[in-house]
């Protein structure tokens, strides 16, 4: 195998043989772009890239590249390393430039995208924290109200059963035949009894006496109203 003849080098702006497998296609671009010499060599799946041409530089950075063959997954990391090595010319060394500059912008884009990513979960971090403390007070005046109701639950309980004793102390037998007297029954009974006092004060000749006997049941007569308003009113 040996190249053809030196005037068959290509530069980089020429015509270079294209291949299918993808790794021999990225080794031929990268040299390409790094401004290599390309040469064929004919009845062969092969070419040798050189950083120079061989006429103008005394040996130059070269590397043979097989189209077939293991390991050809490498050839390209491998040629790209031989690309930064280069020593050779101005061009050379721009191109290297170049290329670290990029890898560097390439990190620093990257670096830039985490602290955006961390800017943005500080900020939903704080916001939970501000939401969590802020149900954190909201639960202390809660608590505090919780704390106050129970008491007045408490002490309108108080009151209840001491009215209940009250009552019962005041019903006394009337309330016998009922477990748990209602207050409904209770005036419908105040009722019944008014009825039947209206009756016998009917019954009574006396003229003084039923008098103040009438004024006591009218007296009466005015609270059943009053308290059939209040039944009526929720029981207030
Ligand atoms: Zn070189």
């Amino acid at each position: 195998m040996a190249p053809s003849n030196e005037d068959s080098w290509l530069g980089a702006t020429e015509d270079w043989p294209d291949h299918d497998k993808p790794w021999f296609r990225e080794a031929l671009r990268m040299a390409r772009r790094a401004g290599w010499f390309c040469l064929p060599f004919s009845g062969h799946s092969a070419l040798k890239v050189s950083c120079s041409h061989p006429a103008k530089q005394d040996r130059p950075c070269s590397m043979i590249i097989f189209s077939s063959g293991v390991g050809g997954e490498s050839v390209a990391r491998e040629l790209s390393k031989k690309i930064r090595n280069c020593q050779h010319g101005d061009r050379r060394s721009s191109i290297v430039e170049a290329e670290l500059l990029l890898g560097k912008a390439e990190n620093l884009a990257e670096a830039a995208h985490r602290l955006i990513d961390r800017d943005v979960s500080f900020g939903r971090a704080d916001a939970a924290y501000a939401r969590a403390e802020e149900l954190i007070e909201c639960l202390s005046e809660c608590t505090d109200e919780i704390n106050h109701l129970f008491a007045e639950a408490d002490g309108f309980e108080l009151d209840a059963k001491s009215a209940a004793e009250a009552a019962q102390t005041l019903l006394g037998d009337e309330v016998v035949d009922l477990t748990s007297p209602a207050s409904d029954d209770v005036v419908t009974r105040v009722e019944d009894t008014v009825q039947s006092a209206r009756t016998e004060i009917r019954k009574i000749g006396q003229a003084a006496p039923r008098r103040t006997l009438k004024a006591h049941l009218d007296g009466l007569v005015a609270r059943l109203v009053a308290l059939r308003s209040r039944l009526t009113e929720g029981k207030q």
